[in-house]
């Protein structure tokens, strides 16, 4: 079947109809459109676990605090269409605000818990809310068997799996490695705001998490102080760095670890991150908590 576009609940509902009877596999994939190299590897990656594949492109106003880019975060609806069609999706799912909120901005919300006010919380105190919200909206009306995420929005990640298990959706939800560019730069739909200079101080977040994953070894002190030594040599402002376990958790010596950093270079926010295994020191045995 060639690329259907459906813009409200009643053409969505329709377009699914034929996929449910015959007991096809959906797999999703939200988006907010500007869709880039990344995407289609959440796109690939449903595909493959799938038969139909749905694209869900919204901008979705309430995960956007008040000062942020909403108004300005890039929009080429016909050009993400071409990608869908190019990457094999079968349907595109593209509401208007209306839709996905039809009783406004005073409706029912999902609370994200205490790993929404960590990291990105700090800065973004409702933006979880908001992206729990309009995924368990997308999850509700699509009913996929399978919906990818990217581990480049690692939090948000963990957070969509915890309200899966929390409110119990019967869906899989699949974690998908981040797709750079050739020098390192997590690609990113916000990537477009930034002019070549810009672009080359963007790199301080790979270069910071490279940096830790060579401090590895070493231990976690070693791992925050080899990335914050990148972060402060490069012009931008740090926001965070944070080493957790893979769930957000306190980080153990000997396991595997999550480096998190964000900072602002311009007037952009960017974030990354990096999975590394942290070392033992020596003497000490696998699983010893670090921390406080
Ligand atoms: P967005 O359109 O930015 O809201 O992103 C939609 C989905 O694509 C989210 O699950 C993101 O984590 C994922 N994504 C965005 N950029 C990348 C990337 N460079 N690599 C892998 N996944 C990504």
């Amino acid at each position: 079947m060639g690329l259907l576009v459906a813009r409200t609940r009643p053409e969505l509902q329709a377009a699914l109809d034929p996929a449910r009877e015959a007991c096809r596999r959906i797999g999703l994939v939200p988006t907010m459109g500007a869709l880039h190299a990344g995407h289609d590897a959440l796109i690939g990656r449903t595909r493959t676990m799938s038969d139909v594949s749905v694209v869900s492109i919204f901008v979705n106003p309430t995960q956007f605090g008040a000062d942020e880019d909403f108004g300005v975060y890039p929009r080429s609806f016909q050009a993400d269409l071409d990608r869908c069609a190019a990457e094999g999706v079968d349907l595109v799912f593209a509401p208007d605000v209306a839709t996905m909120y039809p009783d406004g901005a005073g409706g029912v919300s999902v609370e994200p818990g205490p790993l929404g006010g960590v990291f990105e919380g700090v800065t973004r105190p409702t933006h979880f809310r908001g992206v729990l919200t309009v995924v368990a909206k997308l999850l509700h009306l699509v009913a996929p068997d399978v919906a990818a995420f990217g581990e480049k929005d690692y939090q948000q990640l963990v957070l969509v799996r915890q309200m899966v298990n929390s409110l119990q959706f019967d869906v899989e939800v699949l974690g998908v490695p981040i797709v750079r560019q050739a020098d390192g730069l997590a690609l990113s739909s916000r990537n477009s705001f930034l002019d070549d200079e810009d672009r080359r101080h963007a790199l301080m977040l790979s270069r910071a998490l490279t940096a830790g994953i060579d401090a590895a070894p070493r231990g976690v002190d070693a791992v925050l102080a080899a990335a914050r030594d990148v972060l402060a040599s490069a012009a931008g402002a740090v926001d965070y760095v944070a080493l957790t376990d893979p769930y957000l958790g306190e980080p153990r010596l000997g396991q595997e670890a999550r480096l998190l950093v964000a900072a602002r270079v311009s007037t952009v926010r960017l974030i990354d991150n990096t999975s590394l295994r942290l070392g033992l020191p020596a003497g000490a045995s696998s699983g010893e908590v670090v921390g406080p």
